[in-house]
């Protein structure tokens, strides 16, 4: 028999930006909240490998099975969990990255925070494509302000349509490369602004300003950069109302004959056992797609085909960012004189959309981001150094480090993220056979890219080509053929999965209201990527974290009102 647990306010699965944020908020208002996370502990003042060099490590940094991006990378997880498959209809071409740890992927994340602009809030208002969202930018807007003072963002105030400026640190300088690619971003039209990124130039809330060593993807051990546990969970601890428990796996939200959530059961993954936590509201945040995963795996007499799926819309019209990149040889950075590159772990510009669709053969735009420059080189960096232009084949000893020096920075890459349209071949459901290690059935998924997002990743491909021609450069590689997806990245590839677990307008046709309330079931809550209604030509994660904290409000109403 498992062992009955204290009863909490709010349950909350999952840690990462939406988990974290909905604690922070809800224990600041007097909730006392238990938090179910699947991984082991983080924390980045420990843990973080931001200060070592490549041979304090025999590997010099190489990718190991739990750390695909490095060795030194802060998050845990990966393309491939394992003991926890999922699977794929056939044809589909799709992956799905999961972080298993404190904090979920906001450990190593870009920190490209941007906010979705008003237009799109309402897309199928102006194009007829796609959906509406229930809620406008000014309903989300003084949440993103709250946001940017509370976690704190760099950036420019630049007054550009549909990209609404927030509330800044200021920006650090481009540096040499980044000076280059503005200077071909210029001519050719194309706006070039600083980035906004969540890596604080000033303090904020007893947190050091950023000291530039370029390693925010190890994590940082200054907290300068956000990652939830540092700047929203441990925090709220300090209220003594939060409760963390890691290493739980949730399988299921329990319900009551009213069909009301009751509580989640999970697994302990320490002994193996199925254990029980009851709770008056039920809050799910463990990533669009695993929310919808729990979802379906939570059936009863009263929610036949899961739980706050009466409209059958719990994993569908899952999204991804669109992607592809280019990277260019620039002579000119050849045999660079030696220079101050530090900086951020992150580009210091970025290039927000700035073309009319009415004039182009696709919907929605991309935007571009850069990269470039003198970093700590890590195992494998420069590639195969005998395979780049005018090189003399790299050889051994002096030579070969000869040629690094010569090469090294003189490379820079261009990537796209775009905006892809719902459709109905994108989703996700429970494989009727295939189940992970703790017995829970998993994902299997299906993805189609739509024609638009073909044309707009041909364009990316045109453009980024013309800018590395621009600064005298040579694209590194052909164009992507047609037949190739015009080097489109598969579905889940660029890790901005959305959907799945929708907002709406009616119980109709989605899972939740505006408040991410579940329409079935008004005691649960979804505060991950799942509510979004559509993409945008931004990163998620800052709509992510200002769509939390206004649920976050909304349950302390409700809770006040006695509705819940
Ligand atoms: C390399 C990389 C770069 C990125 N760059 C950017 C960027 O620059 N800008 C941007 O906006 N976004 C970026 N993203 C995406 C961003 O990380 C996500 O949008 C964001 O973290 C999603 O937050 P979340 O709360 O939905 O989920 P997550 O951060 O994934 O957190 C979910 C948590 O739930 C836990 N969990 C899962 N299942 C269960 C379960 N059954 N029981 C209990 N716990 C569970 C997981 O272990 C995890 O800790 C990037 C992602 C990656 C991987
Ligand atoms: S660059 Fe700044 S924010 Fe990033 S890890 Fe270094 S000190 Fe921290």
């Amino acid at each position: 028999m498992p062992q009955r647990q204290p009863s909490y306010d709010v349950c909350i699965v999952g840690s990462g930006a939406g988990g974290a944020m909905t604690a922070h908020a809800l224990t600041q208002a007097g909730a006392n909240v238990i938090m179910l996370e699947a991984g082991a502990w983080w924390d980045n003042t420990k843990d973080s490998a931001m200060l070592k060099f490549p041979y304090d490590s025999p590997r010099r940094g190489a990718s190991t099975t739990e750390r695909p991006f490095g060795e030194f990378d802060a998050c845990i997880g990966g393309w491939q969990v394992e003991g926890e498959p999922y699977t794929k209809a056939d044809g589909t071409k799709f992956d799905w990255w999961r972080a298993r740890m404190l904090g979920g992927r906001t450990n190593h994340w870009g920190r490209i925070s941007l906010r979705f602009g008003p237009d799109d809030f309402r897309r199928k208002s102006l194009d007829g494509l796609g959906d509406d969202w229930p809620i406008t930018y000014n309903d989300i807007a003084p949440y993103y302000d709250q946001v940017d003072q509370l976690i704190g963002i760099f950036g420019s105030k630049e007054n550009l349509p549909n990209h609404p400026d927030g509330v800044f640190h200021e920006a650090p300088r481009p540096r040499c490369y980044e000076l280059h690619v503005k200077r071909a971003a210029d001519k050719m039209g194309i706006w070039c602004i600083p980035a906004r990124l969540s890596v604080i130039t000033q303090p904020l809330n007893g947190r050091a300003p950023c000291h530039y060593c370029g390693q925010c993807n190890r994590g940082c051990m200054t907290n300068s950069n956000f990652s939830s546990p540092n700047v929203l969970l441990f925090p709220a601890q300090k209220t003594g109302r939060l409760t963390i428990t890691v290493n739980a796996m949730a399988r299921e939200v329990a319900t009551d004959a009213q069909g009301l959530a009751t509580g989640v059961h999970y697994i302990d993954k320490a002994t193996g056992k199925d254990e029980f936590v009851a709770a008056k509201v039920v809050v799910l945040a463990a990533s669009a797609c695993e929310s919808a995963r729990i979802l379906l795996n939570s059936r009863s007499a009263r929610h036949p085909q899961g739980l706050a799926n009466s409209s059958g819309v719990v994993g569908k019209y899952l999204t991804d960012t669109t992607g592809t990149d280019v990277a260019g040889f620039v002579p000119q950075l050849m045999d660079h004189v030696p220079h101050n590159c530090d900086g951020v772990g992150g580009g210091h510009i970025y290039m927000p959309w700035w073309l009319d669709n009415k004039k182009l053969d696709f919907p929605r735009g991309y935007h571009i981001e850069v990269w470039g420059g003198l970093g700590v080189p890590s195992y494998g960096f420069g590639g195969g150094i005998q395979g780049m232009p005018q090189s003399r084949g790299g050889g051994y000893g002096k030579a070969l480090k000869d040629e690094y020096r010569r090469y090294y920075g003189s490379t820079i890459g261009f990537s796209g993220r775009g905006e892809q349209i719902p459709n109905a071949d994108s989703y996700c459901e429970l494989d009727p056979t295939v189940k992970d290690r703790y017995g829970i059935p998993v994902l299997r998924f299906h993805w189609k890219w739509r024609d638009d997002e073909y044309r707009q990743v041909r364009h990316m491909q045109e453009t980024f080509r013309a800018l590395i021609r621009e600064m005298g450069g040579e694209p590194m590689g052909d164009m992507p053929s047609k037949e190739r997806g015009y080097g489109i990245a598969n579905g889940g590839a660029i890790i901005h999965e959305l959907g799945c677990v929708r907002m709406g307008a009616t119980a109709r046709d989605s899972a939740l209201n505006a408040h991410c309330q579940a329409w079935d079931c008004k005691n649960l809550f979804v505060t991950d990527g799942g509510s979004f209604v559509s993409q945008a030509d931004k990163n998620p994660t800052w709509t992510i974290l200002a769509l939390a904290w206004r649920t976050a409000d909304y349950i302390t109403q409700q809770r006040k009102a006695g509705a819940i």
